[in-house]
């Protein structure tokens, strides 16, 4: 596994810049995906971590990825930009 650029709110790669967000100006957000994050805000600023965990789950479930890949995902979550302050 190489170091993957992933959203520091869902783990979603964002190697692929049609999938990152953007920053008030428009920039490319080189740390969020265009799904959490948009113009410099995120797209549901009420999210907390418990709801996440769960969005990941279904969505990656959605995708039928292998469960361990779904599982190190989950297990990724605390260590996101925007979820570390909260599990620390
Ligand atoms: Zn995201």
């Amino acid at each position: 596994m190489g170091l993957k650029l992933v959203c520091q709110s869902c783990t979603m790669p964002i190697d692929n810049i049609a999938d990152r967000g953007n920053e008030k100006d428009g920039s490319l957000s080189s740390e969020y995906c265009k799904y959490c994050y948009q113009r410099g805000a995120f797209t549901e600023p009420d999210m907390t971590y418990e709801k996440m965990e769960s969005v990941v789950k279904t969505q990656m479930n959605k995708m039928n990825l292998p469960v361990d890949t779904i599982q190190k995902a989950v297990a990724s979550l605390p260590y996101l930009k925007r979820w570390h302050k909260v599990k620390a």
